[in-house]
């Protein structure tokens, strides 16, 4: 029997169950014996189980580089491979369906594992800004702004990009990860904010004229956000 926490009410006419964050409440009248509700708990034991599992991977679906020689470079997985030499070298082989990255790091690095890790952080935000600078180019042309004044890249815990009254934009490098038409809308939504520096409705009126399926894009980040980070280990 899975464990569960019983949460009896009077209002309540039957019982109902519910799996958050890995674990189990099962809601029940106060007529209703102990006995019972397990005795009904175990006939729902496997979808009960299938739920806690599939949570656990979604909290769990951070990428992890170095053990699963692959991270996602704009939503398709990108092949790693590592391997030490005379000279430190980075080699990308762009091929459609198989793209693979080679770091090598020198004989001579002593601290070889933070090396790699450096390397294929450089690699990701080289990746990104090229990226972004390009679609920087096409969103401004459409939007009538400027080129902003700074593009920055790092790495954020909790936002995606952001904007500040210098005209400086900067960008989460996780977004590497991300397939290109979530990275576009963080690009239009931080392009939007030249003109408006809040969330009003005028600024969300002028991200959709820019990027009609804005909310498809913010639902895939709130869904799908954790996956984009990476740890080393
Ligand atoms: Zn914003």
């Amino acid at each position: 029997m899975v464990e569960y926490t019983l949460k009896r009410s009077r209002r309540r006419k039957t019982v109902a169950l519910k799996v958050q964050q890995q674990s189990l409440t099962v809601y029940a009248p106060y007529g209703v014996a102990v006995a019972s509700i397990e005795h009904w708990l175990q006939s729902k034991q496997e979808w009960i189980k299938l739920q806690i599992t599939q949570q656990g991977q979604l909290i769990q679906q951070q990428q992890q580089p170095m053990q699963a020689m692959q991270i996602n470079l704009f939503g398709s997985p990108l092949t790693l491979s590592f391997a030490t030499g005379k000279k430190t070298l980075v080699h990308f082989v762009d091929e459609a369906m198989l793209p693979n990255l080679h770091i090598t790091i020198s004989t001579r690095v002593q601290n070889k594992q933070a090396m790699y890790q450096t390397q294929l952080e450089t690699f990701l935000h080289d990746q990104l800004e090229s990226y972004i600078e390009m679609r920087l180019h096409h969103f401004c042309d459409q939007m009538g702004e400027a080129l902003p004044s700074k593009l920055k890249i790092m790495v954020y815990k909790r936002r995606w990009g952001s904007c500040n009254q210098r005209r400086e934009l900067t960008f989460n490098l996780l977004l590497v990860s991300a397939p290109q038409w979530i990275i576009d809308y963080v690009i239009v939504h931080e392009l939007s904010h030249l003109k408006y520096l809040n969330h009003s409705s005028q600024f969300w009126s002028r991200v959709n004229q820019y990027y009609p399926q804005y909310k498809d894009a913010s639902s895939w980040l709130e869904k799908n956000g954790a996956s984009l980070q990476w740890k080393f280990e």
